[in-house]
């Protein structure tokens, strides 16, 4: 048994001086080695297993002639907006009919929480090619919950507002981040549809999009597709990472490869860390959130998934929680996180051969050699950029040479390439005896 022993001296100065025994510094030492190592097997834990093949690649790496002729797919692309934004709707409307409806003629769901005015209307039939709807949200999906103390969460908005968190000051932004996050899947308007397409107005899509996506989603069995991933702003939603963690602990969800890959291990050792989860953004172990979340203003994702048992409940408890009020909890973040909690990596696609814009925020594929079907009669003729090496767009009208201008996202983690190798537990040991 190591008997720690020190002493206490002064320095020439008159300050204290501790020294300590040989026994108390190895014993020291040891502790010390003992707390790395635990600091090192707690973040190989927390790893993503490298796939043993590519688990996500592009359905197709260049154009295709539009295959008209195919049966198309319960969908429907579907667009939550007001009537004052009628000019930014309809230059996404013009664009995506330029891309992509023009052969396959999918309807179009607008959504509104007020009545479309006549204009709004008849703008947008003149410019889709199928069928457009206008739907009215019902009020019991759009305003507070029933049990919410409606005075206590108007406050909590201002004061979020007046603390200068993003679009928190916003009651409306709250009803629309709620109703994205749970309500809108259970519409009745969208009951027939299987497959939805989010589109948002001020959007532009900058390549030809040749083949039906979702066809290829079922095809391909995915459940979810974004263009892209971004970190969350930290203040609009600092409980909702742990609230998640305590649901899928609670409930006994084993832990996906999704999961891990959201997760930014704790590197604090064992007895400390347990008290970061004082802190946002935290589960109840310490482990943190990357705040890595795909950005939901686009989204192809199967409308069973998000309707269905599973994700309901969870959107219900996450609802009971208030968070959607007294923080200002994204609809992003919550699909996000939900979707890495329930699902195996596979099921989760990025459409990078998609060029896309919103706000600041682009992705736009280089145009893949040889690959432009020049001679096709259906793709459009306009100018477009030269193709470039490793490119996967289909006569792109943006410049391939920065690809987007977030350029790593969340699962890159779970990509098969050698880029973010990392070793197994396993895989670590035996390479010390090789
Ligand atoms: P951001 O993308 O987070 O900056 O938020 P946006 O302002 O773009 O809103 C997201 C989507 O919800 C857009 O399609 C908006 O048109 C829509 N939206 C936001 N607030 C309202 C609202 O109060 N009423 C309606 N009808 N649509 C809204
Ligand atoms: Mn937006």
């Amino acid at each position: 048994m190591v008997r720690l022993r020190s002493s206490l001296r002064l320095y020439p100065s008159g300050l204290p001086r501790l020294t300590l025994s040989r026994h108390t510094r190895l014993a020291l030492l040891l502790v010390l080695a003992t707390a790395i190592l635990e600091v090192f097997l707690h973040t190989q834990n927390w790893a993503v297993r490298q796939p043993d093949h590519e688990l996500d690649e592009p359905f197709y790496t260049s154009c295709q002639e539009p295959a008209i002729e195919q049966p198309r797919e319960k969908a429907a692309m579907v667009m939550l907006v007001r009537n004052q934004e009628l000019m930014k709707a309809l230059k996404t409307i013009q664009s995506i009919e330029k891309h992509f409806n023009q052969w396959y003629h999918y309807p179009i769901v607008f959504l509104n929480d007020e009545p479309f005015t006549e204009e709004f209307i008849s703008v947008m039939n003149t410019t889709v090619s199928g069928e457009a709807r206008f739907e009215l949200v019902p009020k019991k999906d759009w305003l507070f919950p029933e049990w919410m103390d409606v005075t206590d969460a108007k406050a909590a908005i201002k004061a979020q507002g007046q603390a200068g968190i993003l679009y928190a000051g916003l009651e409306t932004y709250h009803h629309m981040c709620r109703f994205y996050s749970g309500k809108f899947y259970t519409l009745e308007a969208l009951k027939a549809y299987k497959w939805y397409w989010r589109i948002e107005p001020d959007v532009n899509f900058y390549c030809s999009i040749t083949y039906d996506p979702f066809v290829e989603m079922t095809k391909h069995d995915k459940v979810y597709g974004f263009t892209i991933a971004l970190p969350e702003e930290p203040r609009t939603c600092p409980s909702l990472f742990r609230k998640m963690a305590d649901y899928k602990e609670s409930n006994n969800i084993l832990t996906t490869e999704l999961w891990k890959a959201t997760v930014a291990a704790s590197w604090m050792p064992w007895p400390l860390r347990s008290f970061m989860s004082w802190f946002g953004h935290r589960d109840r172990f310490g482990d943190g959130w990357s705040l890595c979340h795909y950005w939901s203003n686009f989204e192809i994702a199967n409308l069973d998934f998000f309707r269905g048992k599973e994700y309901q409940r969870l959107f219900e408890y996450l609802d009971k929680t208030g968070g959607f009020y007294y923080e200002r909890w994204g609809d992003a973040a919550v699909h996000s996180l939900a979707l890495h909690m329930l699902l195996p990596s596979h099921k989760v696609h990025h459409f990078e051969d998609f060029g896309y814009r919103h706000d600041w925020f682009y992705q736009c594929p280089a145009n893949a050699p040889d690959g432009q079907l020049l001679h096709s009669k259906l793709l459009p003729i306009g100018p477009f950029y030269p193709e470039r090496e490793g490119g996967i767009g289909c006569r792109c009208e943006c410049d391939g040479s920065r690809t987007r201008n977030f350029p790593a996202y969340c699962t890159d983690k779970l990509k098969k390439p050698n880029t973010a190798r990392r070793l197994s537990m396993v895989e670590f040991v035996c390479s010390w005896f090789s």
